[in-house]
């Protein structure tokens, strides 16, 4: 609540501030204490006219006598005997809605230099004023008033001079008797009928301005609050013209369309309360619409529907005259008002910004309606409010509505940019992310593409190296079944340990093999798992079991072999040994393929604590300096096909297999003189790690 006020505090203010000057204004100008006239309370109230005074009021000075079943005629009426039944009406226009004719006595003595005076009734919906003179009067040479048609009920009276004359006037109506009688000298009269047709010219002037506004609203917006708000102003402003009598006046009574109207509902008063509940009805679709019930006061909604169904059965018990009609159509009023008016509170408390305004309407026509209310229970005497306080109320909250109308649409049209640019902004956002999107995915796209190349050609690495590497055991293999199959026998006496060697080749031709399977099954990142395969080895056990498997190896080539081991310690290191015996075959390999028959190949260990060190050492061509400075390098990439012719890949393979061992392979050779290749692996890789340079 506190965070309402703050929020809403101009708003409330001046709310406030116009309600409390609305009533401080009606109260204190329209109602002033002091009257006018001095009641005549006597049994024979008497309205003395001078020259001074140009407008009477008549019901400061009349009797009054209610006539329900409207049974007596005038000269009933003018008995001695009914008399007392008559009582003095101290002022009182608004006789309540039970009595259906009333009669009035008034006395008038003429001391003014006018004789043309006109009594007029300013209630257009009283259905039926009669005038009638008693026998003294027109004695006296009081001719009966003659009915003026230029005005809904005024008689025009040729009063004699210092004579008194008595009128008793016969009204009848169906609704509320309100009875406002005024005596204004003729000029008077006129001045005024003047003055006001002038104002109702302006009025419904700007009733008509502003429906035609607002239905033009409507055709430009497509908005039904417009359509609903043009009707309710519409029968609002038919129901005034009714109110104050002005089709009664102008097309006179026996016009058609009056006389049809009459016709069909009987009274004034009918008319003008079906105009009414009809601009109700509307008004109730407007606000439905404007206010928002659904969303800001939903149980005020069903009270709304409630009676928008109500509504047109109001209008058809008006139509068909239904018992007790009049009883309900007041009630319907009532709670109609009530409801719009907890309607209007209810949208403003919760936030709806254009519920205020309508607010302040209601504020504007109540503050100024409610004298006319006031009056038709008697509550309050009659003046310019009480006659013209709907007209004046509704011109007020029809600009107020208007504005709360305006703020609606521009509220709408604001949202409908704002929803327009979120769209617009959104969209940005969608293009933004996709575009970004897209440069991810073309990222993504090429590094895979960069991936699948490198992937690529490291398969095609591993396939080269594992083509060349298996042609060297492959070639012991084949020349050790063809000595066989010819019977040769390479040591004689030692035929099983010969097998025994073949065998032991071929269980290494088939780890290349496995190593095949496994890359045709590996993707690229686990490409190099067969580099992965590591074991712990006795370091000494094992290069005695490699040199042993090379020198067979020798052997078959057609070579002799000499190998010697010095061992400082027997320390256990990590490696491949698959990979390794790949080293050491295509060193092996290399020195046999580029030595003459018989000669030697040298093969030599030193195991110290920290590092290991393998010669392999060869009497053959030798290398040239030139050759020796890339001869680690890869120089054949190409085709599979070129792989076997071997250009250059042996010496690449072992020292990619060295370098992921973190340690080195270096060649010295003289052309001529034979080569030496030296492998130094460290024994501990995290003390020792050399860098690993090209030769
Ligand atoms: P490939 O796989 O073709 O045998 P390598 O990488 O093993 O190739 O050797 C590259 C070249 O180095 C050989 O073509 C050869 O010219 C030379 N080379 C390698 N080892 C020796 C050696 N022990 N004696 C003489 N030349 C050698």
């Amino acid at each position: 609540m506190k965070k309402y006020l703050a929020e809403h505090t101009r708003l409330f203010l001046l709310s406030i501030f116009l309600f409390t000057a609305g009533v401080v204004l009606v109260w204190n100008y329209f109602m002033p204490l002091e009257r006018p006239f001095v009641i005549d309370d006597s049994p024979n109230p008497v309205i003395q006219l001078t020259d001074e005074i140009e407008k009477y009021s008549v019901n400061v000075n009349m009797q009054v006598l209610s006539d329900p079943g409207g049974i007596w005629n005038d000269s009933q009426i003018q008995l001695s005997s009914m008399d007392e039944r008559f009582v003095p009406a101290s002022g009182r226009s608004a006789f309540g809605l039970d009595g259906k004719t009333y009669w009035i006595r008034t006395t008038i003595i003429n001391h003014s230099s006018l004789d043309l005076w006109v009594l007029r009734l300013s209630n257009a919906i009283v259905d039926k004023m009669e005038l009638y003179a008693d026998e003294q009067s027109r004695a006296a040479g009081f001719e009966n008033g003659k009915r003026l048609d230029d005005h809904y009920w005024a008689y025009e009276l040729r009063l004699p001079v210092d004579q008194p004359v008595t009128l008793y006037i016969r009204a009848t109506t169906e609704g509320s008797m309100i009875l406002p009688l005024d005596l204004i000298s003729t000029p008077s009269y006129h001045k005024i009928l003047r003055t006001e047709y002038l104002l109702f010219g302006l009025y419904y002037g700007f009733v008509l301005l502003m429906a035609a506004y607002v239905f033009s609203m409507y055709i430009f917006m497509r908005d039904s609050a417009y359509i609903y708000y043009s009707l309710y102003i519409i029968f609002f402003a038919l129901s005034q013209l009714f109110w104050n009598g002005l089709p009664q006046e102008l097309l006179g009574e026996q016009s058609g369309i009056v006389e049809l109207l009459l016709r069909i509902f009987n009274s004034y008063e009918d008319i003008f309360l079906f105009f009414f509940i009809l601009c109700l009805w509307f008004a109730l679709f407007f606000l439905d619409k404007v206010l928002q019930l659904k969303t800001y006061a939903p149980i005020i909604c069903y009270a709304a529907k409630a009676l928008h169904w109500a509504s047109p059965l109001l209008l058809l018990a008006l139509i068909f005259h239904w018992p007790g009609f009049s009883t309900i159509a007041i009630w319907y009023e009532f709670i109609a008002v009530l409801i719009l008016i907890a309607a209007a509170f209810v949208s403003v408390f919760r936030g709806n910004i254009a519920a205020r305004y309508i607010v302040l309407g209601m504020i504007a026509i109540f503050g100024l309606a409610a004298p006319a209310v006031m009056y038709t229970f008697n509550l309050a005497d009659y003046n310019i409010l009480t006659h013209y306080g709907y007209q004046l109320g509704s011109v007020a909250e029809f600009i107020v509505f208007t504005a709360a109308l305006s703020y609606q649409t521009k509220q709408k049209e604001r949202e409908r940019i704002q929803a327009q640019r979120q769209m617009i902004n959104n969209q940005e956002k969608l293009v933004r992310t996709l575009e970004r999107w897209n440069e991810e995915l073309e990222q993504t796209v090429s590094e895979r593409t960069e991936k699948l190349v490198q992937s690529k050609r490291r398969r095609n690495e591993l396939l080269q190296n594992i083509s060349h590497d298996v042609r060297s055991p492959l070639t012991v293999v084949q020349g050790g079944i063809r000595a066989m199959m010819l019977g040769i026998q390479v040591h004689p006496g030692e035929q099983n340990k010969h097998l025994e060697n073949l065998y032991g080749k071929v269980l290494y031709i088939n780890r290349f093999i496995d190593d095949l399977f496994e890359l045709s099954l590996d993707d690229e990142e686990d490409e190099t798992s067969s580099y992965q395969t590591t074991e712990d080895v006795h370091i000494r056990q094992w290069i005695e079991a490699e040199f042993v498997f090379l020198e067979e190896f020798i052997r078959i080539a057609g070579l002799s072999c000499q190998w010697s081991i010095h061992a400082a310690s027997d320390p256990i290191m990590t490696i491949n040994p698959h990979d390794m015996r790949r080293v050491l075959t295509n060193l092996v390999h290399n020195a046999c393929k580029y030595s003459l028959a018989n000669k030697r190949v040298t093969l030599g260990a030193t195991i110290e604590s920290d590092v290991v060190i393998i010669r392999i050492e060869d009497e053959g061509q030798g290398i040239s300096a030139e050759h020796l400075i890339g001869i680690f390098h890869r120089s054949n990439r190409g085709a599979q096909s070129n792989l076997s012719a071997g250009k250059g890949l042996g010496l690449a393979i072992s020292k990619e297999i060295i370098v992921q061992h973190e340690g080195t392979i270096t060649a010295e050779s003289e052309r001529g003189k034979g080569s030496k290749f030296e492998v130094r692996l460290p024994v501990s890789r995290q003390q020792e790690r050399e860098i690993v340079k090209d030769n």
